[in-house]
């Protein structure tokens, strides 16, 4: 039998493809920018084997123009252009991209600056306009040729006159509906920001002719309009550029213009990988806690580029949860990216960057631990719990990547001290590395229990903040010491002649600690003599794995 072809109703197709590959209708000028870039690229790679063609770079740009009069949104580019056959394949076929295949032709030559891939981008075109003219002459051509389109229902190609190699794409920009808006496709404020959202990085030159008031010469107090070509886009990112040549106010910039934070970073980290995987990154540490970092509102992620074009505003599988507070960046040309670009086809390579991000943010702190305390106990006290969340959570499994970032006050020295500090510390015949809970310094400074550890000489770790115990817990042992609530029962104190005291205590008062417990029935669950007092008369301890202060805590949580 013989095989038939699908029909379809290509018109209702492409709307249909266009409308889910992109969630967002202004992403059409980053792809025709992109376009325009890769074309500019083409001819850049033709002259470095044609001795013919000198490439010279003010001569490359792309220029975007807009007529409100005539509802027309002009991009302009000299780059390689298109033959009529060009047209015919590249704009012709849907999902053919020219581009792939020059990157396939030129390999050798270190094609990977090129953008395009998939052969759909230039289609967004028809999300916001009725009607596209593409003019283009081909290097080397002596003919131009417009090719126009309604959408799907066909194209037609045919000669006309153009002066220079290159393309110029003419969209004529719908009208606005009751329910969407295109209007602002003609306002040069909302493309130059649309520009310097997704395609601020582009390596060429985006112009605009942008209007502006200035003092008329001469005449006080009046003024008068004026246009002027202004590139728009920054081209070379800050992230490309070498560590050396840039400032610490350079990186503030930066942050304070990306709006990664309106404090002032504590630390920044500039990454250039150059390994299995090729990205650079710019990764802040910000000095004070965002006012919904512990809430549910706050989203983590990092800003993700391919080849300086906007990606993913907040990429959060780049960071693990428990430094959800870094902000900044991630470019790389080695992604496979989905055909909406908005989504990754493959996570191998995003693993691969995120588990390298991480070493470095820990590898950061850590030295910002041993060489800047100040700065670091800045750093803890802002997101500190963050990190005690990250011990606890997923079962512990960082607690090895985490638990030497940790800091607790101490009896002893009256500030903050890691574990390693307390357990270089550790007199000789200490067992346990001790610590107490409590709702504050004040009040764990007032309870009994602390009194035998600390004659003992002994430094004690004070638990304030209600996931300390929880974390600790977690880690179990620290350098192969076990940690001991001063108020759990066996505090392994050497009080012998305390033993014989309580014990005789217990019997020459057994009617009295009856009577207690009576009293005291659904309240505690035994009265004892203790051999942990000193100069207090009475303490609370706890039997079992849980304190006092987890007990509370699980308490006061939401069933
Ligand atoms: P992609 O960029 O993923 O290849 P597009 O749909 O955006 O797909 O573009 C299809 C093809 O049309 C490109 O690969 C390129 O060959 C050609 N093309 C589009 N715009 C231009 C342009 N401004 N100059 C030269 N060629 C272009
Ligand atoms: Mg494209």
């Amino acid at each position: 039998m013989a095989k038939k072809q699908f029909k379809a109703e290509s018109k209702r197709l492409l709307e249909m493809m266009i409308n889910s590959i992109y969630t967002q209708k202004e992403i059409f000028l980053r792809e025709l920018i992109s376009n325009a870039s890769d074309a500019i690229d083409k001819i850049y790679y033709k002259a470095l084997t044609d001795d013919q063609l000198v490439f010279n770079k003010e001569d490359y740009y792309v220029k975007v123009t807009a007529d409100k009069a005539n509802r027309t949104l002009t991009i302009t580019d000299t780059g390689l252009g298109m033959t009529q056959e060009d047209l015919e394949n590249n704009l012709g076929i849907i999902a053919k991209s020219g581009s792939l295949a020059f990157k396939k032709d030129n390999e050798a030559k270190d094609g990977h600056n090129i953008i395009g891939q998939f052969g759909v981008g230039f289609y967004s075109a028809f999300m916001v306009a009725d009607v596209v003219k593409v003019t283009s002459k081909a290097l080397g051509s002596e003919e131009a040729y417009r090719w126009e389109s309604t959408g799907a229902d066909g194209y037609t190609i045919e000669p006309c006159e153009k002066d220079s190699v290159g393309t110029e794409i003419v969209l004529h920009i719908k009208p606005n509906t009751e329910d969407d808006q295109y209007d602002e496709y003609l306002e040069k404020y909302r493309l130059k920001s649309i520009i310097k959202k997704y395609s601020d990085f582009i390596r060429y030159p985006i112009k605009m002719d942008i209007q502006g008031q200035r003092p008329k010469e001469g005449v006080e107090n009046e003024f008068e309009e004026y246009q002027e070509e202004q590139v728009v886009n920054s081209m070379v990112p800050i992230w490309r550029k070498n560590k050396n040549e840039l400032t610490e106010e350079d990186y503030e910039k930066f942050y304070a213009e990306k709006r990664y934070g309106f404090d002032k970073p504590l630390k920044h980290i500039h990454i250039s990988a150059d390994g299995a995987i090729v990205y650079q990154s710019i990764l802040f540490i910000p000095e004070n806690t965002p006012f919904d970092y512990y809430t549910k509102e706050y989203e983590k992620g990092l800003e993700l580029y391919s080849n300086g074009v906007l990606i993913m505003n907040k990429c959060s599988d780049l960071l693990p949860d428990y430094f959800s507070f870094v902000k900044g960046m991630v470019d790389s040309e080695d992604l496979s990216l989905n055909i909406s670009r908005e989504m990754l086809q493959h996570d191998r390579q995003l693993k691969l960057i995120a588990k390298n991000i991480k070493n470095k943010i820990k590898a950061q702190l850590q030295s910002l631990l041993k060489d800047e305390r100040e700065q670091y106990e800045k750093f803890y006290t802002a997101f500190g719990r963050q990190l005690k969340f990250g011990v606890y959570n997923e079962y512990g499994m960082h607690k090895e990547d985490l638990q030497d970032l940790l800091m607790f006050y101490s009896s002893k020295e009256k500030k903050l001290v890691t574990l390693d500090e307390y357990v270089s510390r550790m007199p000789e015949d200490q067992k346990y590395i001790y610590y107490a809970s409590g709702e504050s310094i004040e009040r764990i400074d007032k309870l009994p229990q602390t009194e035998i550890v600390t004659d003992k000489g002994y430094e004690i770790l004070y638990f304030t903040d209600d996931i300390d115990e929880f974390a600790i817990k977690m880690i179990m042992t620290y350098k192969e010491k076990e940690f001991k609530n001063v108020s759990s029962g066996d505090l392994g104190i050497e009080a012998d002649e305390k033993d014989a005291a309580a014990e005789s205590e217990e019997k020459d008062n057994k009617d009295l600690f009856e009577q207690m417990k009576t009293v005291l029935a659904g309240k505690v669950s035994n009265v004892k003599a203790s051999k942990r007092l000193k100069t207090h008369p009475v303490c609370l301890s706890t039997e079992g794995e849980l304190t006092i202060e987890m007990e509370k805590i699980l308490k006061s949580m939401p069933n």
